[in-house]
């Protein structure tokens, strides 16, 4: 009756509250996150498939808590992307994996791409390129060893604007990868019309890719589309040798995933780097 919808008012009104007091105690965190730089990068290589050779790292950002330990993107780029966070949080980003493939490259190890991943709202920042231009000039990196990787989704919202800015980017000589591909169903028409070198096919896609047939045949339709379009493809989330197999034996050029190595600290990977074959 009344007395069950007033209390049940209540029930859904405090817990309203909490959510709400949680989300502003972590946006606050977050936000003194940003300006103390707790944050780090864990690199995870990808891979050469017919030589086993590291061709590039990608780099994935980690949020550094005193009383929750290391929170993964998964729980506050979120956050980072409504508040608009998530710019400051991307030129720490950008900055520290240009850093530290530069650091690599001084040290004597095989120069190689370092991907970033990007949002769409550091993408639609007026001031986007000239900071990328900037960081580049201060940590000394090459346009040619940075990669951006930018979501399929993301760029299926294509304005002009930013099939602009992408063609700035890459006359600049910096490398543009399309993340999570195979998840947006872009057309091929639609991906002429794109400066991109790579696509990474979507780890939804190579889970199952050893016994689910309708999964074989999307890989392999990527990878074929890519092939005629000159693009060079990356499987994502390879976790077994049955998985490298069966990739290899469709002709993809690039992957990525547990199999090889987890995404680890710098420190960590340097030893795998420096051997430089994963095979
Ligand atoms: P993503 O770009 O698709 O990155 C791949 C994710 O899959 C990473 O999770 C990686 O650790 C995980 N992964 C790698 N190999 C395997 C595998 O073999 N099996 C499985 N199951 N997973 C694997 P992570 O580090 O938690 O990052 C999650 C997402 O957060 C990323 O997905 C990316 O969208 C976003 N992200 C990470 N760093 C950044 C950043 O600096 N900026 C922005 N805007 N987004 C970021
Ligand atoms: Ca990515
Ligand atoms: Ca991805
Ligand atoms: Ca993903």
């Amino acid at each position: 009756g009344k007395g069950l919808g007033k209390n049940t008012y209540q029930y859904f009104t405090a817990q309203m509250n909490i959510a709400v007091k949680r989300r502003m105690t972590l946006e606050s965190a977050l936000r003194r996150a940003v300006m103390q730089k707790d944050f780090l990068l864990h690199y995870q290589p990808q891979i050469n498939l017919e030589t086993g050779e590291v061709i590039a790292v990608e780099a994935l950002v980690r949020w550094k808590t005193e009383d929750s330990g290391t929170v993964m993107p998964g729980d506050f780029i979120p956050l980072a992307e409504e508040t608009g966070l998530i710019n400051e949080i991307g030129e720490w980003v950008l900055r520290e994996g240009c850093r530290q493939a530069k650091e690599w490259q001084v040290a004597g190890l095989t120069p190689r791409r370092m991907a970033i991943n990007l949002s769409a709202r550091q993408f639609a920042d007026k001031a986007f390129l000239d900071m990328v231009t900037r960081v580049l000039a201060e940590t000394g990196l090459a346009p040619e060893y940075l990669e951006l990787e930018i979501t399929e989704s993301q760029v299926m919202r294509q304005t002009d604007g930013m099939i602009m800015l992408l063609n700035r980017l890459s006359e600049m000589g910096i490398h543009l990868a399309i993340d999570d591909f195979g998840t947006g169903y872009s057309s091929l028409s639609y991906l002429k019309r794109l400066p991109i070198q790579k696509l990474k096919i979507d780890q939804s896609f190579i889970r199952d890719i050893t016994v689910d047939p309708n999964d074989t045949a999307i890989v392999v339709a990527i990878i074929n589309m890519a092939k005629s379009l000159d693009l060079d493809t990356i499987a994502e989330g390879v976790e077994t040798a049955g998985q490298l197999a069966l990739l290899r034996s469709k002709g993809c050029r690039v992957g990525q995933g547990f199999y090889f190595s987890a995404p680890m600290s710098a420190e960590a990977l340097y030893p795998l780097l420096k051997q430089n074959n994963l095979y």
